[in-house]
């Protein structure tokens, strides 16, 4: 079986293309992520790690090459066909935790369930699992005000993962925190990702934290080298 859920094929973006400030940020990105993969996407600041995340995560356009989830080519498809698969397939995290401030945790990932047509009962009942999974569930009735910044992020995480997506993409999502904090953190993200069998790309500074994925992909010169 192919287990591959997320392929990039020769992807390439130039920014303000044929203007003085042309930047040539990807220059033929490849990589292949397999479900159950947690990834580490490692790269000097500005070098294209967030450009290639949300084009990988279908929120942005590359100018040539391909973006395939679960075997399926999805880059110059419509916009609705995209946020299709956006919604069912991928779940993003970032630095900075977007949570809706006049929610609590719970409702916070309960809201996207049922959007997409999942009970109350039951959108409450997964989202109780998943804050338990990442060690919140007493934090569940409180707004994200309320909470530690870790509790935030791992409440964000559960966000992303509330409607099972296949794919999670994370930009430095420990980026914001203290060390000590950062490690808890990452040690529930990485539950969530075993627990879940979902393939992760996680950019990050943080080498330590990179050294504990399945393995690094460099982002050197617009292109993606393993280590
Ligand atoms: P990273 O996430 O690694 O810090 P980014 O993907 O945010 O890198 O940015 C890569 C490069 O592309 C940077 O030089 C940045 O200034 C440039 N860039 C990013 N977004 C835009 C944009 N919308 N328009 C023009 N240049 C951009």
């Amino acid at each position: 079986m192919n287990d591959v859920v997320l392929k990039l094929d020769g992807v390439e973006k130039l920014y303000n293309k044929g203007l003085a400030g042309e930047v040539h940020v990807l220059r033929g990105a490849e990589l292949s992520l397999k479900a159950g993969e947690m990834v580490a996407l490692v790269a000097p600041s500005g070098a294209g790690k967030s450009t290639l995340l949300h084009i990988a995560g279908l929120l942005d356009e590359a100018d040539t090459g391909a973006v395939e989830i679960g075997g399926q080519i999805l880059s110059g498809k419509s916009d609705r066909r995209r946020t299709r698969a956006r919604r069912e397939d991928i779940g993003f995290v970032y630095q900075f935790h977007h949570l809706l401030p006049e929610f609590s945790a719970l409702e916070n990932i309960a809201l996207p369930q049922m959007a997409n047509g999942v009970s109350k009962l039951d959108a409450e009942k997964r989202g109780k699992e998943l804050l338990e999974t990442v060690g919140v569930a007493h934090r569940a009735k409180h707004r994200p005000a309320e909470l530690s910044g870790g509790e935030q992020q791992r409440v964000a995480f559960c966000r992303a993962l509330a409607n099972k997506p296949r794919i999670l993409l994370a930009d430095e999502p420990t980026g914001n925190l203290d060390p000590a904090t950062s490690d808890q953190v990452f040690d529930a993200l990485m539950t969530l990702v075993r627990e879940t069998g979902l393939a992760a790309l996680v950019a990050t500074h943080n080498m330590e934290l990179a050294a504990r994925m399945d393995r690094v992909v460099r982002l050197e010169n617009g292109i993606l080298v393993d280590g």
